[in-house]
């Protein structure tokens, strides 16, 4: 089975042909940070302008890249949310168009499902599995009894764990997104500040970044004020030991209440070397009846591209999951068929 899917829910306009869900047959990601950087953030009208710019372009380089042709292509997937309106109608019109000409069936995919099916694209996933999905819009728990039941047991109160990187980073005048240049500096530094864990004796899978981001900004200013000057990379190192001893803790006890088989990590912040060395090394010590086998995605698929699309949406295929001509943008879609397995 060879799924063409398109992904453009934010500021990644990306393609790929995915063959039977675990293997990339071509990925373009056509990324437009640097139009956004200026802004401090994803401004939504110019992210919809490049999205269109770069979409027929790129959908014919991924078949040529996977010497594929239409007729070779068994369905076209396509992200329809959660995201930027706007930025999603380009792509949910794209793959309609292309499935309307073709006569190819069309799936719709849940950008967070595609972020957790990452995994899938580095090795087999046992099931039932728990996936910690930290990215710019969501950080969440997500229990998967199969490929694409999944129920959301822990979420975030207030802001993501991207979002919390990408405002703390432009107090330290870092551009959009930070969270790669924070994670860099936190290698560099220690956690002299000792900023506040949020909810961590909580009897819930829950999280709240707010108080740590207004901790660490009261920091800055208070130095700014007297003229003090403060070691970023100190900085950098306490609030990411703050957010990784927040994520690891909550999902460890995740991970010893629902025993799954599988353990992902999936998401842009799931390509934070902190998060990912911590949560490797917490499940390599537990007792081995109970350890996960553990699937943490290539850097690469880690941010949003549209292979992890083509892998959600494999398995949607299986389950004869399919989408017609009346698929719309759903800019706060919630993860399908969660709702049936809570009772
Ligand atoms: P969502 O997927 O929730 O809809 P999004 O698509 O905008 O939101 P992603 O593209 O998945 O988010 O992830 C981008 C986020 O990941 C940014 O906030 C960025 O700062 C963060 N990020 C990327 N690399 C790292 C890293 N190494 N450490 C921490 N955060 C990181
Ligand atoms: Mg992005
Ligand atoms: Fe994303």
């Amino acid at each position: 089975i060879r799924i063409l899917a398109f992904e453009s829910s934010c500021d990644e306009t990306s393609t790929a042909v995915i063959k039977n869900g675990r293997e990339i047959e071509s990925l373009v990601v056509a990324t437009q940070i640097k139009s956004h950087q200026r802004f401090g953030g994803v401004v939504p009208e110019v992210a919809s302008r490049h999205h269109i710019e770069v979409i027929t372009q790129i959908t014919k380089q991924a078949l040529e890249q996977a010497k594929a042709s239409w007729k070779d292509i068994d369905a076209i997937a396509v992200t329809y949310g959660p995201g930027l309106v706007g930025a999603l109608l380009i792509g949910v019109s794209a793959a309609k168009a292309a499935s309307m000409a073709t006569g190819i069936p069309l799936i719709g995919v849940d950008h967070i499902m595609g972020h957790i099916m990452a995994a899938q694209l580095k090795d087999e996933i046992e099931y039932p599995a728990l996936a910690l999905q930290v990215s710019g819009g969501h950080t969440e728990i997500v229990l998967m009894h199969d490929p694409i039941h999944f129920e959301i047991i822990g979420d975030t109160r207030d802001d993501a764990a991207g979002e919390a990187y990408d405002k703390i980073g432009r107090v330290l005048g870092v551009n959009y997104p930070a969270g790669k240049t924070i994670d860099e500096w936190a290698h560099k530094g220690k956690d002299t500040f000792h900023f506040p864990r949020a909810m961590m004796e909580d009897d819930d899978y829950d999280f709240s970044f707010s108080g740590l981001k207004s901790a660490f900004i009261n920091t800055c200013h208070h130095a700014d004020q007297i003229h003090e000057k403060l070691n970023k990379y100190d900085l950098a190192a306490s609030f990411q030991a703050s957010v990784v001893d927040v994520l690891s803790h909550k999902t460890m006890r995740a991970i010893k209440q629902y025993k799954p088989k599988t353990f992902i990590l999936g998401g842009g912040v799931a390509a934070n070397h902190g998060l990912r060395d911590r949560l490797a090394e917490e499940i390599e010590k537990l007792p081995s009846d109970i350890k996960p086998k553990v699937i943490l995605p290539d850097l690469k698929l880690c941010g949003d591209n549209a292979a992890m699309i083509g892998a959600a949406a494999y398995n949607l295929y299986n389950a004869g999951k399919f989408s017609d001509e009346h698929l719309n943008a759903d800019p706060s879609l919630e993860l399908p068929y969660a709702q049936s397995m809570l009772n």
